[in-house]
This record gives structure tokens, C-alpha cells and sequence, in this order.
């Protein structure tokens, strides 16, 4: 079936509106009508071929939340109109020690991505959620349990919500803990909101001035500008676990320089240039370690869904017609937005 899309022929032109093919759906499947498709900096790196690898045309989004149109024979876990999500993910091998522990994202055969993995359906790699419908293996469908006029700010719960979300649990953010956020952006104010609620000490990192007071809104206890040495050197050797969204590159003596013993700079962003290499000095003397971590596997991502509809928690969204795309990206490089943008897939329509 075709539908209609937006995205990109090639790196150097804007998005624009195209018709793309979706298959049929499969005694396994799921296919879902778009309602809303966050916007996320991976969608811009991939469009504008800031990593290697981008295959054209790319139809980016992966924070996909929607109604079941129809179900395949074999499906038992959806039925028409339940309202679901997808995220990053549509499939993996499904044997590999990784995806039996339900760490998909770690699948050591390769996952399928939402959009940009090679895959059987036309043209040869998958498309992403700006787009009207999608179709998906129901063991990558998630369901939403938030209420309905909720659910445009759901959507970044499906990769920003779940990249913070994977590594705060990983390393037992909670009660005694101080953790800090890096980079108060789409992954990094949903951090800030799930630290809080973890019940973790903690403490926004922006270089933007103008972000301090939402920082403190959205639940920080402090909020930190970092190119004011003097407020960095008061949490000098104070954090366990400092989660850096940064998605460009920048000097992480900074913040190793924060870590209490054993702590942990946690790299979930992903710059298109790589950040400057770290003093090892730092590291040693104090067994602090840098680490990375990548979204997080279908099981956890329903806990931290659940989580999240459970404490009332959503993205700060910033709702759009697709045609904006382009602008919200160039708005997002400049790191003015507040916090998520979230396309209207409605305004897909002729
Ligand atoms: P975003 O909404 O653009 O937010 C990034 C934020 O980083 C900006 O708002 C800005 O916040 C801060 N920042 C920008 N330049 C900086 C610099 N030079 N130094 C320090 N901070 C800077 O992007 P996003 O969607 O949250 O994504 C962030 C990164 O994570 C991207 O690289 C993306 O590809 C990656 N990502 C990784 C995963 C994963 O699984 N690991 C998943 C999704 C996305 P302030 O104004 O507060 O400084
Ligand atoms: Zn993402
Ligand atoms: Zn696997």
C-alpha cells in the first residue's frame, strides 16, 4: 500500500512530501495509523548524513505513537484501535544472547532500525515515522497506557524518554544518588524528569543561561551553566552517574573532573564529530569511568512507558505541521527548543 511521507532524496536538499510503500501486513503484524512522530537530533545526523551510512530517500522518525488499523492472523497482543507506540527499533535476530536477556538494542547479528536498516521492503532500507502508517512486527509494538490528550507529548517517550531512562536504571539512579544531566535538549529534559522521579539528587548541566529556570521547573535541585568555571568546581568530585545528551562535540575533562570515586560519565549522545580525546589523568586517579549506552530493549522500553503513565510524566513538546520539518531542525542545531518538537502526521493530508 502507498502512503503519504516526508523526507529527504538526498544530504543537501530539505525534506519534502513523497509517497512511499508499505507492505502488507504479515500473519505477525501490526498496521498502525500515525497520529504523532517526535522529532529527534538522530533524525537531523541521519537526513544531513552527519554519521556515514545514510540510505536515500530516508524517511526519519522513530518517537511513533498511533491507532491499530488491523492486526495479522497471528497477532495476540493488539487489536484494532489500541493506541501504540514504535521506537527505534523493528526487529532484531531474536537468538543471540542480547536478545534473549532483552537487550535488543545490543543484538550481536544487527537490529533492524526504524528507518535507515536494509531490509525486504521497498526501496531495500526501512522508512521512518513521518509518515502516515507504518507496519510492524507485534513484539516491537509497545502499548500506551497514557490518557488520550497526552499522547502527542508520549511520542519522545519512544527514543528520548527510553535513552535516559536504560541508563539511570543501568546504574541505579535512586534515593542517595546525585546524578547529572548533560545538554537540556530532547533526551536531556527527559532525563532531568526521570532522575527526578527515580527520586536522585539532580542537577542540569546547559550552556544556555536562558534554560535555568525551566532546568529547575522540570525538576533539577540545582541547575549548573557550564562555561561558568566557578559554578562547575563546586560539584567537583560529588556526582555517581553523570548522563551527557550532548549532541555535539565538547571537552569531557569537565565533567570526569565532577565525578565523585567510581563514578560514571555516561555517553548517550552521538556528535558527528568526535569530541576531544579525554585526559586519562582524571580517569586513574579516582577509577572514575566513561562509558555509552544505546536506547534501550522492548522490554524495558513498556517499563519506562508504564513508568512514566504511572507518575504522569510526558515530553515539553512543541506540536507542527511536517512542513516545518526543516526549520525545527535548523532551530534544534541552534539548541532553541523547548523541548521536543512533535510533527502533526494529520498535516500530512493534501
Ligand atoms: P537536542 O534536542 O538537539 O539536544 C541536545 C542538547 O545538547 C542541546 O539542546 C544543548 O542543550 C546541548 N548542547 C548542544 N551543543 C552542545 C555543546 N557544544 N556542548 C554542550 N552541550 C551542548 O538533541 P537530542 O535529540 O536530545 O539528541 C542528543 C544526542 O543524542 C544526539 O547526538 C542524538 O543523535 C543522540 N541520541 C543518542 C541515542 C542513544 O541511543 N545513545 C538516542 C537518541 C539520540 P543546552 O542548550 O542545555 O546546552
Ligand atoms: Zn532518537
Ligand atoms: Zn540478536
Amino acid at each position: 500500500m502507498t502512503v503519504r511521507a516526508y523526507g529527504a532524496f538526498s544530504c543537501d536538499n530539505p525534506l519534502e512530501p513523497m509517497i512511499i510503500e508499505r507492505r502488507q501486513p504479515g500473519a505477525h503484524d501490526v498496521e498502525i495509523d500515525i497520529a504523532f512522530c517526535g522529532v529527534c537530533h538522530s533524525d537531523l545526523h541521519t537526513v544531513r548524513s552527519e554519521w556515514a551510512g545514510t540510505l536515500y530517500p530516508c524517511v526519519p522518525g522513530h518517537e511513533i505513537i498511533g491507532s491499530v488499523r488491523s492486526v495479522g492472523d497471528a497477532v495476540t497482543r493488539y487489536r484494532v484501535g489500541d493506541v501504540v507506540g514504535v521506537g527505534c527499533m523493528v526487529d532484531s535476530c531474536r537468538r543471540c544472547a542480547s536478545c534473549e536477556e532483552g537487550l535488543e538494542q545490543y543484538c550481536q547479528h544487527g537490529f533492524t532500525l526504524t528507518y535507515n536498516s536494509p531490509c525486504a521492503d521497498k526501496p531495500g532500507h526501512t522508512l521512518g515515522g513521518y509518515a502516515q502508517k507504518i507496519v510492524v512486527d507485534e513484539n516491537f509494538v509497545l502499548k500506551i497506557r497514557h490518557p488520550k490528550e497526552q499522547l502527542a507529548a508520549v511520542a519522545p517517550l519512544l527514543c528520548a524518554g527510553v535513552t535516559t531512562y536504560s541508563p539511570l536504571r543501568h546504574w541505579q539512579a535512586g534515593p542517595g544518588k546525585k546524578i547529572g544531566i548533560v545538554g537540556l535538549g530532547g533526551l536531556g529534559h527527559m532525563g532531568v524528569k526521570l532522575a527526578h522521579a527515580m527520586g536522585a539528587h539532580t542537577v542540569a548541566f546547559t550552556t544556555s543561561d536562558s534554560k535555568r529556570a525551566d532546568a529547575l521547573r522540570l525538576g533539577a535541585d540545582e541547575a549548573v551553566v557550564s562555561s561558568k568555571a566557578d559554578e562547575m568546581q563546586k560539584h567537583a568530585n560529588s556526582f555517581d552517574l553523570i548522563l551527557d545528551t550532548a549532541g555535539a562535540s565538547h571537552n569531557l575533562d569537565a565533567y570526569t573532573a565532577l565525578l565523585k570515586r567510581d563514578g560514571v560519565l555516561c555517553l548517550v549522545g552521538l556528535p558527528g564529530t568526535p569530541h576531544p580525546s579525554p585526559e586519562v589523568g582524571p580517569l586513574i586517579f579516582g577509577r572514575r569511568s566513561i562509558a555509552g549506552s544505546l536506547i534501550g530493549g522492548i522490554a524495558e522500553t513498556q517499563e519506562m512507558l508504564d513508568f512514566c503513565a504511572e507518575k504522569g510524566i510526558v515530553s515539553e513538546i512543541e506540536r507542527m505541521p511536517a512542513r516545518m520539518i526543516d526549520s525545527a531542525y535548523d532551530r534544534m542545531e541552534r539548541g532553541d527548543v523547548k523541548y521536543r518538537f512533535v510533527i502533526d502526521i494529520a498535516s500530512l493530508e493534501p
